[in-house]
């Protein structure tokens, strides 16, 4: 059973944030193929130039840490901010850090790519929606996730995937 096929995707960490954007038509977009970040899996989940960078409060969402499928080897994954266990996430996911200034601190912001339409995935999962109206988006083939999430109750309708969350190919 030895995974032959491997994820044509590189880490995150191989590349520069600037590196991994280009302008499209006045907006900064995904300049590589988005893919799972499990090596073993194929999965590709956004065409290049398919999303747009954004930023969102890291706040509000308070992604946790990713599972690690048996076998599997994602330490880069690993945000050393988060003390949030699996475990107790689902129920625990609020809004910790309510702040008195109406803009957050850029280092309280994070880079997602940014799609208004869930049709902009190649392939995407879903969790089942929380309680405060957040689902997690995850790998389509192999579950790994959260990758990002879907507020369903904000007031414009996006799918947001963290850009330290997944792998990047580029095309030649
Ligand atoms: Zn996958």
């Amino acid at each position: 059973m030895a995974a032959t096929a491997r994820n044509p995707g590189k880490q995150y960490t191989e590349f520069k944030e600037q590196d991994l954007t280009t302008s499209v038509q006045e907006r900064t977009a995904n300049k590589f193929d988005i893919y799972c970040p499990q090596e073993s899996c194929r999965c590709k989940l956004l065409l290049a130039q398919a999303a747009t960078l954004a930023h969102r409060e890291k706040s509000k969402l308070s992604l946790p840490k990713l599972p690690v499928a048996p076998g599997a080897t994602v330490s880069t994954i690993e945000e050393n901010d988060s003390t949030v266990h699996e475990d107790t996430a689902q129920s625990e996911i609020k809004e910790t850090e309510e702040s008195n200034t109406t803009t957050a601190p850029v280092e309280d912001q994070q880079a997602f790519w940014r799609v208004s339409n869930m049709m902009a995935f190649e392939n995407i999962g879903f969790s089942k929606k929380l309680p405060n109206g957040i689902q997690f988006l995850s790998c389509a083939d192999c579950d790994t996730g959260p990758l990002g999430y879907h507020d369903s109750t904000g007031s414009s309708k996006e799918y947001l995937i963290a850009l330290n969350r997944v792998r990047y190919h580029e095309r030649s």
